[in-house]
């Protein structure tokens, strides 16, 4: 008891002479109060920037939620995105794990997301007869309601998650632009406006512009299932040159950020040289640029390709 009194009162003493020994110092150097403040501030910095490092999301997940009703919302455009410039892998999350099939029946994919007639095609035709309704497949809102040249008439949705649902082809439409809609309400109905060889459905998912193999994402069977609450995309799931309209693409899901990553080593594409060939011809071949090409190899536009040496070309 005793000793503990003493190191009390020790402990007193010694908080009183730091407090004093500060106010001297103060009242002696000005100088001490600005130096204390510098240092305070430079601190502030440091730890600002070292949150930046450890959660280099955290800036960008603030203006997600914040601004997906508000940036980039272009009535008028059917992709506003044009100049936004897209960083792999991204993620999307979902709130729920079922959507609102589109059309009342049985869904039938009669064309997939991607290569067709030498052309990418970017979403999937569902079939349907001119006249059936059309549905938003999620909460969201309108954001895009006109004729949009190989679409025909269009409605595009925006939803809370950052993705946007693209219903073409229609012979009307039922909502109008900056309309809220509940998943599962009447958008439109289905038709043959625009290039379509039939009546139907062609439906995309885009992400910031980007199309997503709308498969994916979805499961176009009878329980309307999304297949992960928070699913991670690749360029693999992006570019069409990786999928063919005719057969449905193994397409693993993956729900982190390591597993997008390793999944990326695994999905690329490599290609020997063979006599004649130049960067040109291979990125013209594989629907890249050389610039990609190069960035993906890094290697130098000139520099010189040895037959039999491989290159990346996902
Ligand atoms: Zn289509």
């Amino acid at each position: 008891m005793f000793t503990n009194l003493i190191q009390i009162r020790f402990f007193l003493v010694t908080i009183l002479c730091i407090f004093f020994l500060n106010t001297a110092q103060a009242q002696e150097d000005p100088e001490f109060f600005k130096l204390r403040k510098v240092l305070s501030m430079k601190a502030n910095k440091l730890n600002a920037s070292l949150k930046l490092i450890e959660d280099p999301e955290a800036e960008d997940s603030i203006q997600k939620t914040d601004s997906i009703y508000g940036k980039y919302w272009d009535t008028l455009k059917m992709n506003p995105y044009k100049s936004y410039s897209l960083k792999y892998p991204f993620n999307i999350d979902f709130d729920t794990i079922q959507y609102a099939s589109p059309i009342d029946k049985k869904k039938v994919v009669t064309s997939r997301y991607g290569w067709r007639w030498g052309r990418a095609h970017r979403g999937i035709d569902i079939d349907l007869v001119t006249g059936d309704e059309v549905r938003a497949m999620l909460d969201g809102k309108v954001r895009f309601v006109g004729y949009n040249g190989g679409h025909g008439r269009t409605v595009v949705v925006r939803h809370a998650n950052g993705l946007e649902t693209v219903y073409a082809h229609l012979s009307k439409y039922k909502v109008k632009v900056n309309e809220n809609v509940k998943m599962g309400q009447v958008l439109g109905k289905g038709g043959t406006t625009g290039n379509a060889r039939g009546s139907h459905l062609h439906l995309e998912v885009r992400y910031k512009g980007v199309t997503i193999n709308p498969e994916y994402l979805f499961d176009f069977n009878k329980d309307n299932s999304i297949r992960a609450k928070d699913i991670w995309i690749t360029r693999n799931r992006v570019n069409p040159v990786n999928h063919v309209s005719t057969r449905k693409s193994k397409m693993p899901v993956y729900n982190t950020r390591e597993d997008a990553l390793n999944g990326v080593q695994k999905e690329r594409v490599v290609y020997i040289i063979r006599k004649g060939d130049t960067l040109g011809k291979i990125a013209r071949r594989h629907r890249l640029s050389i610039t990609q090409l190069c960035r993906i190899n890094s290697i130098r536009r000139n520099s010189i390709l040895r037959i039999g040496q491989r290159l990346i070309i996902n």
